[in-house]
């Protein structure tokens, strides 16, 4: 009897011991779960993290205005900002998660977007489409991103692309569609308005959303990661 009753004691520490490890995982969980939903999209983490593998697996946990922006971004956000030519497999491009990287032209600032470089370091030669639907609200030349687009969504988004060596016969008020040409990558800007020449070709993407009125910058390099699957093919070369 004696035996049986240790037996019964060790299986109840056992299950004591189970309940325990249940529940720490649970207020663990519960913790972050209360901490994300007190966020809001101008937490640092949201934003660089934003629309990462872990983000859209666990979206659940972050607050509604922070589910809401991710998910009107992923459904108006349908192509790659950069075609694929289907004549010269060879002019691909690069780029790096380079959000909040130091810049200093015109002061020091954080770098408020992605830079897709272009393999074959040539302006004018790599057609930029707009990722989403939308309506250009910005058009021509700023010192920091030269010949550049605004395309605000529906939603109020605001997507970014600077450095342009020219723009497809768009102009400003226009509504676009996704996959609609704006342009050609180049090296515009740093300088007033026609100055190339300071950096390499890249296309810079950025997206801002509007809190209280202010431009709200978000890491756009996740969601042109997803956007990868989703190429156009152009013929140029
Ligand atoms: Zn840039």
């Amino acid at each position: 009897m004696k035996k049986v009753g240790t037996k019964n004691s060790i299986l109840l520490l056992l299950l004591l011991a189970l309940f325990d490890v249940l529940a720490i995982h649970r207020i663990l969980e519960l913790g972050v779960y209360f901490e994300y939903q007190s966020k809001t999209i101008s937490d640092s983490f949201f934003r660089k993290t934003f629309y990462s593998e872990s983000m859209r697996e666990n979206v659940g946990y972050w607050s509604k205005e922070c589910i809401t922006f991710l998910k009107n971004v992923e459904n108006e956000a349908v192509y790659f900002p950069i075609p694929t030519s289907s004549v010269d497999k060879s002019l691909r491009v690069a780029y790096t998660d380079s959000w909040m990287d130091e810049r200093n032209f015109q002061g020091e600032r954080g770098h408020e977007g992605t830079d897709i470089m272009a393999i074959e370091n040539q302006r004018g030669l790599y057609p930029v489409v707009s990722v989403s639907d939308g309506r250009i609200t910005n058009l021509g030349w700023l010192d920091k991103g030269g010949y550049r687009v605004g395309v605000t969504s529906d939603s109020g988004t605001y997507y970014y692309y600077a450095h342009l060596e020219s723009y497809s016969g768009i102009a400003e008020g226009d509504e676009i569609m996704a996959g609609q040409l704006l342009g050609y990558m180049g090296d515009s800007g740093y300088g007033p308005e026609g100055t190339v020449g300071h950096f390499d070709v890249h296309l810079h993407f950025g997206i801002y959303c509007y809190q209280d009125g202010k431009e709200v910058s978000v890491n756009p390099y996740f969601l042109l990661k997803a956007l990868e699957k989703h190429k156009l093919k152009y013929s140029y070369s």
